[in-house]
């Protein structure tokens, strides 16, 4: 089975490279980033999604967003322009699932099938191949594509069809989000109590309100360090993918809606290629404290 895939940034390269890892041939495109490392590892470099698709059974996607994906399958030079009826798109960017099932639609005219396959983990899971992989569309396609999805993801899961995967996804990050304010608050809360953040880290990270939020972000949070990992504007922008479905189903989200207003001001303040756990530096100014090691 050959395999495509367009977009190797922060998450996709490290993907791709598991994809290579797991023997699978691989083609590669990605509009603005370098692609020679990939080339060294044995994958086939082109110079557009088109080109991409027509080399490929499987052509998989990790962009940032939905106009990102639009472009990619079904604009001038795009995956839908090289593909073969029997070609499968699996897009494993996070978008919104009306978008997906938009594409969908439309590869199937081609006679291509389409699989909505989000991801939860960020980088360091991408690069360990133990990514969380929540897939949307027919069962059969999944089953088909599922070897290859299990070299990037530990665990994989079919949970419905087309647009499923991305909402599954949007629950994701409501919990993500509502996780990092809620360690946010509570540290910032201790900081300024006088008790050592990394010593109330070490007390309750094995008790009832440990995450695996808490166990990735308080460590960076503790040594300042908001290099991305999953940046705010990526978040601020599955939140608005979140928000945008929940308006349509008359669903209310209060708590999300006001984590997203926190992130905007942080996106205001110059924030927004910030890591997510930078969601403690709006709640460390509130309180005129810092959540750091003692020095
Ligand atoms: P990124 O911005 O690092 O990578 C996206 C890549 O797509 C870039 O290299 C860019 O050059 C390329 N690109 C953009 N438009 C293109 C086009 N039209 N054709 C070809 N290439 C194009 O983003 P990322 O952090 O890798 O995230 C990708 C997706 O995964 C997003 O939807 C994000 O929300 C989701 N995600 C990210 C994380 C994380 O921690 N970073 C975790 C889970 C899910």
């Amino acid at each position: 089975m050959k395999i495509g895939f367009i977009g190797l940034g922060i998450m996709g390269r490290a993907m791709a490279r598991n994809v290579i890892k797991g023997g699978y041939p691989l083609a590669v495109y990605d509009k603005f980033a370098s692609c020679d490392d990939l080339a060294g590892l044995g994958a086939t470099v082109v110079s557009s999604s088109r080109e991409v698709a027509a080399l490929s059974d499987v052509v998989i996607t990790m962009l940032p967003n939905s106009p990102h994906v639009r472009e990619a399958v079904l604009g001038p030079n795009g995956v839908l322009e090289g593909a073969k009826p029997g070609t499968i798109i699996v897009d494993m960017s996070s978008v919104a699932p009306a978008v997906s099932q938009e594409i969908s639609a439309l590869a199937a005219e081609k006679g291509v099938q389409m699989l909505d396959a989000p991801v939860s983990g960020g980088e360091p899971k991408a690069i360990d191949g133990t990514l969380a992989i929540m897939a949307g569309g027919d069962a059969e396609v999944f089953a088909r594509v599922r070897p290859v999805l299990e070299k990037m993801g530990s665990s994989v899961v079919h949970v419905g069809g087309i647009g499923a995967g991305n909402v599954t996804k949007l629950a994701n990050q409501i919990i993500v989000a509502l996780n990092i304010a809620a360690v946010s608050e509570a540290f910032v809360l201790a900081a300024k109590a006088g008790v050592a953040p990394d010593a109330v880290f070490a007390a309750i990270r094995g008790g009832l309100a440990g995450s695996t939020v808490m166990d990735a972000k308080v460590p960076m949070i503790l040594d300042g360090n908001f290099k991305p990992g999953g940046r705010l504007e990526l978040h601020t922008k599955d939140l608005q993918n979140v928000l945008e479905t929940s308006h349509r189903l008359n669903v209310a989200l209060p708590l999300t809606a006001a984590v997203m207003e926190i992130i905007q001001s942080l996106i205001g303040e110059g924030m927004s290629g910030a890591d997510h756990c930078a969601i403690v530096r709006y709640y460390e100014k509130l309180a005129n404290v810092q959540v750091r090691r003692p020095a």
